[in-house]
């Protein structure tokens, strides 16, 4: 046998070992979720090797006449779904639908609000002497939203003094941008509509995180509390395939167009599109029970832990509204994210490290940070409930509370997950979750 097809082969088994892994693993990272078996029949057709360009009717290829039929019905369910006046799915994932909504709000050096990544903003949204999207690669001057670290959100009254104080000084602001990577609770998004008109300033809203509970109707509806524009990402708790989305007012609808297309995307990875449009209708059909059950499974997952003596941010707000738990692991007898997170791997369990807005203060870095992120939207659409919650966090605690052997603990949890094989919330609940088409 050749070198080459050895690879080859290799390729597939590791993809079969990973599979395999992941029908054993309890996995609460916040930005993942599992598609259905419909969304992952939808990305395997022959969509994937097809350009298009423009808008449906309006392409600059030719053979698009089904594609562009199915990117309509993908628009209408997305308007449909968040009840926006303009939809564009063309973006290929949410840091791309951050750059179309920049470009079709902003011009090139203009300054914006953001939240910092130590409160949980995201890359995407940070200046340039980090690296970020916003000020690496469209030149944007990056200021953040002040920040109450014990209520968790952005602190209201000192935000808008800030934006006041700028102002004067003749550091004008263009946008204030929400939504952030660690987002237990809503934004105060209507707040800032009487500064935003003041100023001639817009507001952006990245649900990346919590698009899924946005669209059944639950966390917060930016779009209607003063947001001019919304992108997402749609495969975190929205369980779609790995893609991108931006919503807006119908008077920026022309500046989104030209940004995706001529601006930022040739191919639009027209299969994903196909796989958004099914998942938009599944989430019609079952996305209130959806989010629902995800909210009452983070309540759970916090609740479990604090009982066991972890300390859980924000307490005193009961933990979360979201998807989403950060958890304080400094004082356990693994003092930080990082440890935490190799010794759950190794049991079968797979969680994040993540910054606390605590954590430079305390000398940590993003690199061994204090804190660790869950998310419940995955194990929900499996089935599991708050019993199972309690559960999870019961390993958890066995590995990181008891120091217990991760052999033990993980042989617990291939066990435990034998029971939740299947995908809910879907048109079809009988595919096995982790099962892909197979054809070779
Ligand atoms: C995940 C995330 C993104 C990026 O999304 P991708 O689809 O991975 O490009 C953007 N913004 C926020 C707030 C996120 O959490």
């Amino acid at each position: 046998m050749t070198e080459h097809r050895q690879l080859y082969d290799k390729v597939f088994s590791l993809i079969e070992q990973h599979d395999s892994w992941m029908s054993k693993t309890i996995n609460l990272i916040a930005s993942e979720n599992v598609s259905s078996p419909a969304v992952r029949s939808a990305i395997v057709c022959d969509f994937r090797d097809r350009y298009a360009e423009g808008w449906p009717g309006e392409r600059v290829y030719a053979g698009c006449k089904y594609i562009d039929e199915v990117e309509l019905i993908c628009i209408d369910l997305a308007k449909k779904l968040f009840r926006a006046e303009f939809a564009d799915v063309r973006p290929v994932s949410g840091v791309v639908a951050n750059l179309m909504m920049y470009t079709a709000m902003m011009e090139p050096l203009d300054r914006m609000m953001a939240l910092s990544i130590a409160h949980g903003g995201h890359i995407s949204h940070a200046r340039k002497s980090l690296g970020g999207t916003a000020g690496a690669v469209r030149g944007h001057k990056v200021r953040n939203w002040v920040f109450d670290e014990k209520e968790f959100n952005i602190d209201v009254d000192a935000s808008i003094k800030e934006i006041r104080r700028l102002q004067e000084k003749g550091q004008e602001i263009r946008f204030l941008l929400f939504g952030g990577s660690v987002f237990p609770f809503p934004h105060p998004v209507k707040e800032f509509r009487e500064i935003a008109d003041e100023f001639g300033m817009h507001i952006g809203y990245d649900s990346a995180h919590v698009s899924g509970l946005i669209a059944a109707g639950r966390f917060q509806d930016p779009l209607r509390e003063g947001a001019d524009i919304m992108t997402a990402s749609t495969h975190k708790t929205l369980p779609g395939p790995q893609h991108g989305i931006v919503l807006s007012k119908a008077e920026f609808a022309d500046a989104v167009k030209v940004a995706a297309f001529p601006g930022l995307l040739s191919n639009h990875h027209l299969h994903n599109v196909a796989g958004l449009a099914v998942a938009l209708a599944e989430m019609i059909e079952f996305g209130k029970e959806y989010a629902d059950q995800v909210i009452r499974n983070a309540k759970a997952l916090a609740q479990a832990l604090h009982e066991r003596g972890w300390n859980v941010v924000a307490e005193h707000k009961g933990f979360t509204e979201s998807h989403v738990v950060l958890v304080d692991v400094s004082e356990t007898p693994m003092k930080d994210g990082r440890t935490v997170e190799e010794h759950l791997e190794r049991a079968n369990i797979i969680i994040n490290r993540n910054l606390l807005p605590w954590d430079k203060k305390m000398g940590r870095d993003y690199r061994r940070p204090g804190g660790i992120r869950l998310g419940s939207s995955e194990m929900t659409r499996l089935g599991m409930k708050e019993s199972e919650m309690d559960a999870i966090v019961e390993f958890m605690h066995r590995v990181v509370m008891k120091g217990e052997d991760v052999d033990r603990v993980a042989a617990d949890v291939a066990e435990f997950r034998k029971d939740f094989q299947k995908v809910h919330f879907a048109f079809d609940t009988e595919t096995p979750a982790y099962a892909h088409l197979r054809f070779r």
